[in-house]
């Protein structure tokens, strides 16, 4: 067969996306890959095609069990044979798949880096035909990744010691280049083809909000969005049972996660999240790695996450089927703190030298700053996010809550330097609230006793809104007019830029929004339709009458429902409306197998649905908008 042949006949798709052909072809040519790539963009199919073209078997090194499980179920569901290894099973289960693979029965194995180094694998290694090692997230052998996993360092042993070298691929959604040196160093790639594709996701919507009340905003939110599946992050574990008790009291259909939760109860609640027996999942960032629910519809981050690396890959759980989902973040400042206290209590108990330590605790603490800025910023999102993985982008993407909130820009160049004068004259011994009071002109007995009411600037902007004043205080930290010590309170100092600005060298220049947008905005947003919005009444009808049906098929396998059908798949059906075996394959996501399992019981639902008649059951300007 060739890739393409592959690519129809077990995957039901097309085309190959972008990135992914150059990736197939350089490893079915012998070359070790290195691919870059964020969440969502297809990975796994670019190891996965080469594993069923190459003679020999197909070794995938992966971190996370459920990561493996998930990947394993999705592959045994189109027809390929393949198994998993780890400490989820019993020493008698992975004796019995070892067995079963020294007998070649399978052609793509998932293990944790860990039993690389049991002499029984090893041993198993020896005497079979290895013919690729595929390290997915390979970020994690990156001591300056986010992840990192010690065990990781075993693979360059591993390879080392088996007979042929095999092919090397490796994929990682962390564009850095210091992780992505690190990749290729550690692993010892041997000129590899690299792939950087493009981090943009397209599909989804990027909002950051500070409401006064995150609960109130949340339950508001869950109103809007009923029956979506979705996820919301929590900083810490109080924090998910928290909210997880809110949503449960109104009535939705919520579940939990956090490390504080027995084995069990985790395992059940993960289960009900997948299989949407309860489509809402409320977790810390224990929660995700490996969850490839496709039709996840947002991602609410209730606090803000310690870097940029974890908020996309977090947020990028939205959305893998490439439908419009959206990514909120709440934000509020004390989450700055918050996350200080955990960067400095995270490293405490690393078996590492003091001036490693100390390398990582300021790239922790540069990390974190760059998230705030994120939240604070005026401008594009997405190209915030895009510029910080490395790529050059258009300035207004129209799918971020920044660029559809009407801004007019305004010169605040006298304002900041009122500011920056307040800050110079109290040499830098207060933070943000402390100055804000002081050019507010507020009576406090606290600013008395900081002597701040004779501050030459006390009172000097009582005009302008408190939420305003800091927002300008942010976009000063955010020019460099500004810095903030790296510790828990936070002192305002004059920047590099802040001298120029005094001295009149140049001017600031900030967007505030217009007043009302608000409403504005809900109306005549630029955001994307859904690929179901496509659908006119009745192709939402048959579409539920699909669902149904997958629903129940998953319940009988004990199967996650987009294993089964992607929400794609079954809104193409309702638009091809396929009356046989052709024309269920044209549609995206059924490929041979599937079609073989499933294709004639949803072909005799869409006949019963349709009594045998095609009509039109989508708005056709909609699908050509
Ligand atoms: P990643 O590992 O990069 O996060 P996955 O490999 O899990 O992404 O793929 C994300 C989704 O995209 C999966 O549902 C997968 O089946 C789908 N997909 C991958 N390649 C294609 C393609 N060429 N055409 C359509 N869908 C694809």
């Amino acid at each position: 067969m060739t890739k393409e042949e592959i690519l129809r006949t077990y995957f039901g798709y097309d085309s190959f996306r972008e990135g992914q052909e150059l990736m197939v072809d350089s490893i079915m040519s012998g070359r070790d890959v290195l691919g870059v790539m964020p969440t969502g963009a297809g990975k796994s199919i670019c190891y996965q095609i080469p594993a069923l073209y190459m003679d020999g078997i197909t070794l995938v090194i992966s971190p996370l069990i459920s990561l493996m499980k998930d990947q394993v179920y999705s592959l045994n569901q189109v027809g390929v044979h393949a198994a998993y290894m780890n400490s989820s099973l019993t020493p008698g289960q992975n004796r019995t798949a070892l067995n079963r693979a020294r007998k070649g029965q399978y052609k793509i194995i998932y293990v944790a880096p860990e039993r690389l180094e049991t002499e029984e694998f090893m041993n198993f290694a020896l005497h079979s035909q290895i013919c690729m090692v595929a390290v997915d997230e390979a970020h994690c052998i990156s001591q300056w990744g986010q992840d990192f996993r010690p065990s990781y360092l075993n693979i360059t042993r591993f390879i080392e010691r088996l007979p042929i070298r095999p092919v090397l691929s490796a994929f990682t959604a962390t564009a850095t280049r210091e992780v992505t040196e690190d990749i290729s160093c550690i692993l010892k790639l041997k000129d590899p083809q690299v792939l950087i594709t493009g981090f943009d996701r397209k599909n989804l919507y990027f909002e950051v909000q500070a409401p006064r009340d995150k609960d109130a905003w949340i339950l508001q939110y869950m109103e809007k969005h009923p029956g979506e599946s979705g996820i919301i992050y929590c900083a810490t574990r109080k924090n998910v049972d928290e909210v997880c008790a809110l949503l449960k009291q109104k009535g939705i259909l919520v579940t939990r996660y956090h490390a504080g939760l027995g084995d069990e109860e985790r395992r059940r609640n993960q289960e009900d999240f997948i299989y949407d027996v309860k489509p809402v999942m409320v977790a810390t960032n224990a929660f995700g790695m490996g969850i490839d629910k496709s039709n996840v519809r947002y991602v609410i981050h209730y606090n803000m996450p310690k870097n940029m690396e974890s908020y996309y890959q977090e947020a990028g759980r939205a959305g893998r089927d490439g439908e419009p989902s959206e990514c909120v973040l709440l934000y509020a400042p004390k989450d700055v703190v918050v996350n200080q206290f955990l960067i400095e209590k995270s490293n405490e108990n690393v078996d590492m030298d003091g001036e490693s330590l100390r390398l990582i605790r300021e790239r922790d603490e540069e990390r974190l700053k760059r998230m705030t800025y994120y939240c604070i910023t005026r401008d594009c999102l997405r190209e915030y996010i895009l510029r910080y993985f490395g790529e050059k982008t258009v300035n207004c993407c129209e799918n971020c809550s920044n660029c559809n909130t009407q801004f007019e820009e305004v010169d605040i160049t006298g304002i900041s330097q009122t500011i920056l004068l307040c800050v110079r004259q109290c040499n830098g011994r207060y933070g943000i609230n402390v100055i804000t009071q002081t050019l507010w002109g507020m009576r406090q007995a606290k600013l008395k006793a900081y002597g701040m009411l004779d501050n030459q600037q006390y009172g000097k902007l009582k005009d302008i809104g408190e939420i305003r004043l800091k927002q300008m205080i942010n976009k000063l930290l955010l020019d460099g007019c500004l810095m903030q010590t790296n510790d828990k309170y936070g002192l305002l100092r004059i920047g590099p830029a802040g001298r120029e600005l005094l001295s009149g060298e140049h001017t600031v220049i900030m967007k505030l929004p217009k007043e009302d947008v608000h409403a504005v905005k809900e109306q005549d947003s630029g955001k994307q339709k859904r690929r179901t919005d496509i659908l006119n009444s009745k192709g939402l009808q048959l579409f539920e009458e699909l669902r149904g049906i997958r629903t129940k098929l998953a319940k009988e396998e004990g199967m996650p429902p987009y294993i089964i059908f992607s929400d794609k798949s079954l809104t193409d059906m309702c638009v091809k409306v396929p009356m046989n075996r052709e024309e269920m394959l044209e549609v995206s996501g059924v490929g041979e197998h599937k079609y073989q399992k499933y294709g004639q019981i949803f072909l005799d639902a869409i006949a019963g649905f349709t009594d045998g008649k095609k009509e039109i059951y989508y708005y056709e300007e909609e699908m050509h908008a």
